[in-house]
């Protein structure tokens, strides 16, 4: 069985207060009313990471996760943050690839792969962000379009680690929009990447990837993208700032 995941994207926003008191009321909300499986990941920004990892109990389901991490082990890259100190703190998960920092921080997918690796080193799971432009899609050429980052990004891992990778397909032009791809749309792509990966792995092996879906996801989409057979979750942006939104979403399966 795959792992039902929702994530929430904080983006650069929340200072220290507010981000203790979204946490701790996501715990708490949580604990009494969240009657399913889901693993929540709460991404916070890097300065919050320590301090919040000390709010969340041990068994619960909620978990951290980073927004991103630097692509070398360590060293002199003045203001960046390693896998080693992400570890260190708590981190389980961290997202990688999303489109913010391709478009603004020039990420490649040599880097995403270099990531991923550095991530796996030390157990910790990448969510590995994808996804197309509107002019992409508009061109018809999506479903290839985001295979091939998939491609260029994770096809080097073993048969083993690809297993451990969390897959966030965002399209674009979804994302802060309040445009959400259908779940028709979305089911598409979620069912065409399981395939790639079946294609160059196998079958078993794709089945046990969670593809999450990312873009302008919220209380009122949440259950009917949930439904759909290739979409184990969700990568929320606006909506996880809100505790009793993100909430509801978890609650969606
Ligand atoms: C995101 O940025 O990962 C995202 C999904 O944002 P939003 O939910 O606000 O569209």
């Amino acid at each position: 069985m795959r792992k039902k995941i929702v994530a929430g994207n904080w983006k650069m926003n929340k200072n220290f207060e507010e981000g203790l008191a979204l946490t701790s009321e996501i715990i708490n909300i949580a604990k009494d009313e969240l009657k399913n499986q889901a693993i929540l990941v709460i991404n916070p920004p890097f300065i919050h990471l320590n301090s919040l990892q000390k709010l969340i109990p041990q068994n619960s389901n909620i978990r951290l996760g980073s927004q991103n991490c630097y692509h070398q082990k360590s060293g002199a890259f003045t203001g960046e943050t390693s896998v080693d100190m992400l570890k260190s703190v708590g981190v389980q998960y961290t997202i990688i690839g999303h489109s913010e920092r391709r478009e603004y921080f020039n990420e490649t997918s040599e880097q995403l792969a270099q990531k991923t690796k550095l991530l796996l080193e030390v157990g910790i799971t990448p969510i590995f962000c994808c996804g197309e432009s509107l002019t992409i899609r508009e061109s018809g050429k999506h479903l290839e379009y985001v295979a091939q980052q998939i491609t260029e990004s994770l096809f080097d891992l073993s048969t083993e680690d690809i297993q451990k990778i969390v897959i966030a397909y965002e399209p674009i032009w979804a994302i802060g929009t309040g445009k959400t791809a259908s779940s028709a749309q979305a089911q598409e792509m979620h069912a065409y990447l399981r395939t790639h990966i079946a294609h160059t792995y196998t079958q078993e092996i794709a089945e046990n990837i969670s593809i999450l879906y990312g873009g302008s996801c919220n209380p009122q989409n949440a259950k009917e993208l949930f439904a759909c057979a290739d979409i184990d979750g969700g990568l929320i942006g606006g909506a996880s700032l809100k505790s009793r939104d993100f909430i509801t979403i978890a609650q969606s399966f």
